[in-house]
Order: C-alpha cells, then structure tokens, then sequence
C-alpha cells in the first residue's frame, strides 16, 4: 500500500539578547558552570521576574518575519514538571494565549515553491543543562547541573502538519534558520542548541483524509539528524502498517550512531502540566505603533532577495541561492553590481577562489574587488592571470594594479616579442611540426602550451594563436 506521510515540526530558538528573559544575567555562552545565575533564574522563594524588552522585541520581529499575526494581548502561564534541569519545578511560557499565530514561510523544493503554515510562535523560558559524568544519562554515576542557561529566552515556533517529505522538512528548518539570521535575533547555531527541533510524523493511506497516530521525535540536533530519523520513521512506520499492526502514540529519541529511533515514552506517560495563568507576570500587552515600527525595522527576507537576485541580476536559481545562504557574500554582491560591475564576471569570482580564501581570511575591501574584475575587463592580465593576482590581493596591502606592476604580471601583446617565441617553438619541435603539417590537428594544443610556458602564462592567447597559424603557414 502507499502511504502519505504528514510531518509537523516543533523549533525552539534561542534569542541573542544579552541579559536572560526574566532576570539581567548574562546570557554569554561558554562561561564557567553556574556563573551566570541569580534568585530570579534560579526560582529562590521571594524572587520577582521582570520580562525583558529586547526579547519580545525579538519575539516580535521573529513573528512577523514568519507572516504571523503578532497579538496585541498575550499572556504568561506555568507548566509544571519535575525535572533537574528546571529549577523553579515549572517553566515560564504562554499557552493559552500565546504572543503570535497563523503564519507560514514559504521556501523552495528544487523549482517548487512551497508553503508551510506556522500554527503560533511564543515566548518561553530555557532549562539549565544536566551534565552527566558517564556517556549518557543510564551509565552515568553521577550528573551535575547548570543553570548558566536557565532563564535564556526562547521562542517556540509550531508548524501545521502540512510538511509531507523528510526533505521538504529539512528544507522548511534551513529557510526558517536562514529568516532567524537575516533578522539577527539569533545566531542559530545546531550545534550550540539555540536551534532545536522536534518532529510529529504519522502516515495514512494515500489521499485518505484520516490523519494516522503521530509520533514524536525528539533530540535531533542537526539538519541531517532530521533527515535520516524521518526517513528511518516513514520505513519503520510503514512496515508496522504492512504487518497490520498499529502505531503506538509515542514519543522517540534519535539515535544517531546507531542510526535509528528508540521508543521513549508512551501516551499513557506522557506528563500532564497543569497549566495555570502565571501570577507574578503581568499580561503582556503591546503598543500597535510598536509593533508597525518593528515591522518598519526588518531587513529584505531571503526570498525576496533571492527574487530580486534572479529577476533584477539575471542570476541562476544555482548562483543566487549561494549569495541568500552567504549573506555576506550577496551583500558584497549587490554593493559592487549597484557600482555597475559585470554580474556574471562578479559571481563567478566571489563564487570561485575568492569564496576559500574570504572564508579562511575574511573579506576583501569591495574597491580591491573591483579594480581586480576591472583590469580583466581591460586586457591588462588574463582570466587566467587574475586568480594569482587574487590570492596575492589576500596577502599584500597592494592594489591589484600595484600587483600587476610589481610582478611583472601584465599580458604580454608585443608581436615582434611574441612571434619570437613562436619561432623558437617550432624551431625546437621540428618532429611536432611535420607531424602537425601530417593532419594530426590536436598537436595545435601542444604547440600553443609551449610558446605560453616560454612566456609564463603571460601571453594573451589570442595574439598566440594567430602568429602560430602564420608562422605553420609560412614554413
Ligand atoms: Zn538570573
């Protein structure tokens, strides 16, 4: 039987701000084990949580960058659980209330343009970190805790289950990253934790409009960790179907060295968090103007700069979605063709050599770049020439003019110059001669490479190719 495969997912993203959510600790990664904590985070009796401006603002724009509606009045709540890494035995969200709602994102699939529905996004706070003196949590004696995280903001961003591949939902999390980056109210980094998934799958029969029984999966800490556990649950689940056996509602954890998932929890374990309003948090009630200057506030969202990347410069999908997942790569682009560089010269070497070297050494200053693609344009060095001249660009604080001249680099024109050379080489290659004179045409090849290594690569081959065919002609 065939089956439709629906994926929703759940992303949780860490806010940049520099204090936590509902207290001024300092929100730095990488600082010694429980530095970084205060009563407030650390749930003392007493303490009062104030929420912090920047991270609503953040909320905020991450709401509109996503299409949501961004609600004027939300509300805090507690949901309960026990847990190590939770201090205060309850953790600060919004649940009924939640700060946005029905958004989407919309991103491509190859040449399709796809459309994700969000269903809210909200403010919450994050757990501290358990630290276990063994492999993982079972064979471990002992584990330690810290709390440096606890506190940091988060927001939570639910999709619809409308997601209906592995791929398209590893898509959908690499659009949503690249938004959060371009809007900068998070570094977004897997690896780090301030971007984590959690994903629903379930299957049904193909075009029935009854949903099957979803399970969840969790701990998928890269893009491709998201990929493989779907695609290992699509075979797992349509296998039990095959059997006629059911799907457990469950939740899962993915393994990723044994590459598989494993069952954790049950629906029957599944917590219940007794939500209540929270008491020591006002609701949250937003200015309209506020959030119209917010709006006012977000940078072109890579989409749409893709867009105007392939219909106001003429770029392929290929090379225009290079220079949207290299933001410092576009904006270097688009300053330097807005000063009327050639396009296609442009991407080709900011996608070439200079896209290695920038990354191990950082940028060029534009107007290097600029004179670099400019004194190719003018014949003054080769297509071929110009990468020397780049790498050098990378060491020396000279121009590429400066560079050209200093080494001697310019194209070597000069006719009496170069039919010397050529004579030379044939003279030194009389069996390649006769055997090119004989019709074996591909020796042409030959005999060009050797009057350019008589000229060190300097000669402009056009000039090259002429005088060969006048001095064979000659003799
Ligand atoms: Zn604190």
């Amino acid at each position: 039987m065939k089956y439709d495969v629906v994926i929703g997912l759940e992303i949780h993203v860490a806010l940049l701000t520099e204090s936590k959510f509902l207290c001024s600790c300092s929100t730095a990664f990488g600082a010694p084990p429980n530095t970084q904590c205060c009563p407030v985070c650390l749930g003392l009796p007493g303490s009062l949580p104030v929420v912090n401006e920047k991270a609503v603002e953040y909320a905020v724009k991450a709401g509109l960058a996503l299409n949501c509606q961004v609600h004027t009045f939300s509300r805090f709540d507690r949901k309960n659980y026990f847990y190590p890494d939770l201090p205060k035995a309850y953790q600060i969200t919004q649940d009924t209330y939640p700060l946005c709602t029905d958004g989407f994102l919309e991103y491509y699939i190859d040449d399709e343009l796809r459309c994700t529905a969000i269903t809210r996004l909200h403010l919450e706070e994050e757990a501290g970190k358990l630290i276990h003196s063994g492999s993982s949590i079972v064979d471990s004696e002992y584990s330690l805790v810290d709390y440096n995280r606890a506190g940091i903001p988060l927001i939570e961003i639910v999709t619809a289950p409308d997601i209906t591949s592995p791929r398209q939902a590893r898509l959908f999390l690499e659009q949503l990253r690249l938004v959060m980056r371009y809007i900068g109210v998070s570094d977004v980094k897997m690896e780090e934790g301030s971007l984590r998934c959690d994903a629903n799958i379930s299957l049904k029969p193909q075009g029935s409009p009854v949903l099957g029984t979803k399970v969840e999966i969790k701990n998928l800490n890269s893009f491709r960790a998201l990929e493989r556990a779907l695609e290992y649950e699509v075979k797992r689940q349509s296998a039990v179907l095959e059997r006629g056996g059911k799907i457990k509602q469950e939740s899962r954890t993915w393994d990723e060295r044994a590459g598989r998932t494993l069952s954790m929890r049950s629906k029957g374990d599944a917590p219940d968090y007794r939500y209540f309003p929270e008491p020591d948090l006002p609701p949250l009630q937003l200015d309209p103007a506020w959030v119209n200057c917010l709006k006012d506030t977000l940078p072109e969202l890579p989409l749409a700069r893709l867009r105007r990347l392939e219909e106001s410069y003429g770029l392929s999908r290929y090379e225009a979605t290079f220079l949207v997942n290299y933001p410092d790569f576009g904006d270097l682009f688009l300053e330097l063709a807005k000063a009327g560089e050639d396009n296609t010269a442009l991407v080709n070497l900011l996608m070439g050599d200079y896209a290695r070297l920038a990354r191990e050494q950082g940028h060029l200053a534009p107007g290097r770049i600029a004179e670099l693609l400019r004194i190719v344009a003018e014949g003054l060095i080769t297509h071929n020439q110009s990468k020397a001249v780049l790498e050098e660009l990378f060491r020396s604080p000279l121009s590429p003019r400066e560079i050209v001249r200093d080494k001697g680099w310019e194209v070597l024109r000069d006719a009496e110059q170069l039919r010397a050379m050529v004579q030379e080489a044939l003279a030194a290659n009389p069996d390649i001669v006769s055997r090119y004179r004989a019709g074996e045409e591909r020796l042409w090849g030959y005999l060009v490479g050797q009057v350019m290594r008589a000229a060190a690569g300097k000669a402009d081959p056009k000039v090259v190719n002429e005088l060969l065919k006048e001095e064979l002609a000659r003799g």
